[in-house]
């Protein structure tokens, strides 16, 4: 039994499973297991305006029905909003964290380009100081004009230079929200991840994850991100265009459908057996060196 290894599984409450999702568990849960880890899962439901009534009841209900077991009790991020504010502080009397007081159009107005998530890059208006009269709407960190590099498990060596590509980034929205990058940091520390395995979609955020923990303190995990399913221009698939929500009732093909899109050789009468049927296939036979290298990879068109 490895006890220092810690995965988890963080969906968010947008909407019921899919395929995509599937991918991400599969592979954070048999990376986790097949190295007698534990696998801990998180309900990032701190972004109130995205969450949909009955999602989280149903990705839960999901991943049972898919034979998914998680160590102890799931971390709700709306439990933990004392957390969050905790980390800000300590970042503010860091002297890391500053008020902003621009808005969507006036940070549109003032960036020369596009950031590295897709967002416009921050052009520093406010980094030296509220100008008299503005009020603070978001507050964000200080970024260093020095490259964060990291080596992920499958895509290699990564680096992003936060200054030049993502700019300085919110921790606390102008609605009051806390931002994902604050929340996945402090609650990945709080339950102790030692390695995260999820989509690529995520890879451009790690860096900003990276430097937080370096100014909170914290020890940064290992990484892995798996390939996710995109159309031909690179996109990921959304929720409408790819992925129905899972049905249980096909449980045991879905998992086997995953397991193939993260390279694993998936016997053909495999989809036929139960669900801990495939999933002692799939202990038995996890390949990490089998993924695929690639952060996208776009679906044969099915049939
Ligand atoms: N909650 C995020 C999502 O569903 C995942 C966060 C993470 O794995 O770091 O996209």
């Amino acid at each position: 039994m490895n006890s220092v290894y810690r995965g988890r599984f963080a969906p968010s409450p947008t909407g019921p499973l899919h395929f995509g999702s599937l991918v991400a568990a599969v592979g954070s849960y048999l990376d986790a297991r097949t190295q007698g880890g534990a696998w801990l899962l998180r309900m990032e439901d701190v972004d109130t305006t995205r969450n949909v009534p009955g999602a989280a009841d149903s990705i839960l209900a999901t991943l049972e029905a898919f034979g998914f077991a998680w160590d102890g009790p799931v971390l709700w991020q709306s439990t933990r909003l004392e957390a969050y504010a905790a980390a800000l502080e300590q970042l503010k009397t860091a002297g890391l964290a500053y008020p902003c007081a621009c808005s969507r159009k006036e940070i549109a107005d003032s960036a020369t380009r596009p950031a590295a998530d897709g967002g416009m890059l921050y052009s520093g208006t406010c980094r030296a100081g509220l100008a008299p009269g503005r009020a603070a709407r978001a507050w964000r960190l200080r970024v260093e004009n020095a490259a964060i590099s990291f080596v992920d498990r499958v895509q290699g060596r990564q680096e992003q230079q936060l200054a030049r590509d993502v700019g300085d980034f919110v921790l606390r929205r102008a609605d009051g929200l806390f931002a994902y990058q604050l929340a996945v940091t402090v609650d990945d520390d709080f339950q102790g991840i030692s390695d995260i395995v999820r989509g690529a979609d995520l890879l451009a955020s790690t860096p900003r994850q990276i430097w937080l923990q370096r100014c909170l303190g914290f020890a940064t995990p290992a990484y892995a991100h798996l390939p996710v399913a995109s159309n031909a221009a690179g996109e990921k698939l959304s929720k409408q265009t790819l992925a129905p929500a899972l049905d249980s009732a096909t449980a045991a093909a879905s998992l086997c459908a995953a397991l193939r899109f993260l390279g694993q050789p998936v016997p053909a009468e495999l989809a036929r057996a139960s669900v801990p049927e495939v999933w002692a296939w799939a202990f038995a036979h996890w390949s990490f060196a089998a993924l695929p290298r690639t952060p996208s990879i776009v679906p044969a068109a099915p049939g």
